[in-house]
């Protein structure tokens, strides 16, 4: 059977204009600001630019501004904008406006999306996804939830603490996770909530001191104390939050992916440019044994990424839930673009440490995907579990 990978002739299109897009407007102000987006101002200038440009909010459907791109055409796509650490804000399609962008799109209802869904994805607002909460609750085991909505007449109060919520810093809502039922510990039980940054329960904290700098806003604390909202504040039903959160997991695991390939693969071409201009030992840096086998061992990375998003996308795009392949190509793609970014940096000597390319900047970028979204060992234990369990119903016709 024929296997065609080429995109749509549309989205190759799209995906070209962007990357003109990219490296005309966006790279110089990326670099003129050291790869972190300095204020309000400046994003508001990049989504201008991304407008004017024809390449603004490819993932949301036409009805609100978008080209309506399924996973596959976003994964060419959003590689494109991810060439640039910027290129995403740029086209709004930076986490976490993107993901809750395709779950307010999937799930809200006509007045959600006219309210919330209409000016994000317009660049009018921005939004905040807040499910981690400090320990002993909700981090890579969902069950630990600790925050807690209870009935009041007319909707819910909504109390707890949370953090590493990017982008909490200006937004104007935050969809956040609290438990409806059951009690830390239980499976399910969780409701989706949207609250306005305006609700006087709603305080955002303190700046969380991080590795990464240049997801917009920061991470911050939230806490959310007599939080009084509404049934229409109700995202989805009642208790189903574990499940409409894999309609925004699975696929911005993918669009994270997206987005990192596409820094992974400037850090190999900065290598690149440098190992064949520079001469050590009196040879070209790009013909000794030892600076190839990085290079090589770089594309093998990026396309076996590329691949394994792919597959995934594809899934995802036949409505499947597609648990192993998201898990498999977000565990290789997080672990692949440091190790890319790695042996980049190393290519360049002292020059790849400096501040004069951004390959620094971008190591620190790259190194925390390793934890969000599911941290790899997450990831690979549940890969495990199906696999046995697979294994245990193909053998025995037991479920494992
Ligand atoms: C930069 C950044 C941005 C973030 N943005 C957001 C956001 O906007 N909204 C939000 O809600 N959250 C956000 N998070 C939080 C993120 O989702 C959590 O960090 C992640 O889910 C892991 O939870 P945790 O940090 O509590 O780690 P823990 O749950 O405490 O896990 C710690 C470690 O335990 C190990 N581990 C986990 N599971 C297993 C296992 N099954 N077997 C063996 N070892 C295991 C892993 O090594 C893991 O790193 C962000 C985090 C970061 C770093």
């Amino acid at each position: 059977m024929a296997v065609d990978l080429a995109a749509e002739p549309e989205v190759a299109k799209l995906a070209e204009r962007t990357a003109q897009f990219v490296r005309e407007v966006v790279i110089p102000i990326e670099e003129e600001h050291g790869g972190v987006v300095p204020s309000e101002e400046v994003r508001v200038q990049l989504q201008s630019a991304a407008r004017e440009a024809g390449v603004f909010a490819p993932h949301v459907s036409p009805e609100y501004g978008g080209h309506g791109l399924d996973m596959r055409g976003r994964a060419v796509v959003f590689e494109e904008a991810g060439y640039s650490l910027l290129g995403p804000l740029a086209l709004n399609i930076a986490a976490p406006d993107e993901g809750n962008m395709h779950m307010l799109e999937v799930i809200a209802t006509e007045e959600q999306k006219r309210r919330y869904l209409a000016p994000l994805a317009a660049g009018e607002i921005r939004s905040c996804f807040a499910m981690t909460e400090p320990a002993p609750g909700a981090g890579s085991d969902p069950d630990a939830l600790r925050t807690r909505a209870t009935r009041v007449p007319g909707g819910w109060r909504i109390d707890g603490k949370k953090w590493f919520i990017t982008g909490a810093d200006g937004a104007a809502f935050a969809i956040v996770m609290a438990r409806t039922a059951g009690e830390p510990g239980d499976r399910g039980g969780a409701t989706m909530f949207l609250v306005d940054a305006d609700n006087p329960g709603m305080h955002i904290g303190r700046h969380i001191p991080t590795l990464d700098e240049s997801l917009y806003a920061g991470h911050l604390e939230v806490t959310f104390d007599n939080c009084v909202v509404g049934d229409e504040a109700v995202l989805g039903e009642v208790d189903q939050g574990y499940r409409y959160a894999q309609v925004r997991l699975g696929p911005a695991r993918m669009t994270h992916c997206m987005r990192w390939l596409g820094i992974a693969r400037r850090a190999q071409d900065i290598a690149v440019g440098w190992a064949a201009k520079r001469h050590v030992f009196g040879s070209r840096l790009a013909d000794l044994g030892m600076a190839q086998q990085m290079i090589a061992d770089n594309e093998i990375d990026i396309r076996a990424s590329r691949a394994l998003i792919m597959q995934a996308c594809w899934e995802l795009d036949q409505g499947q839930t597609a648990g192993t392949s998201v898990s498999v190509a977000k565990t290789f793609t997080s672990e692949a673009v440091f190790r890319v970014v790695d042996r980049a940096l190393q290519l360049c000597g002292s020059l790849g440490v400096s501040g004069d390319v951004l390959l620094g900047r971008f190591l620190r970028e790259v190194r925390p995907f390793r934890i969000y979204d599911g941290p790899s060992e997450t990831h690979r234990w549940s890969i495990a579990r199906r696999v046995v369990g697979r294994h245990v119903a193909a053998t025995t016709g037991e479920k494992a």
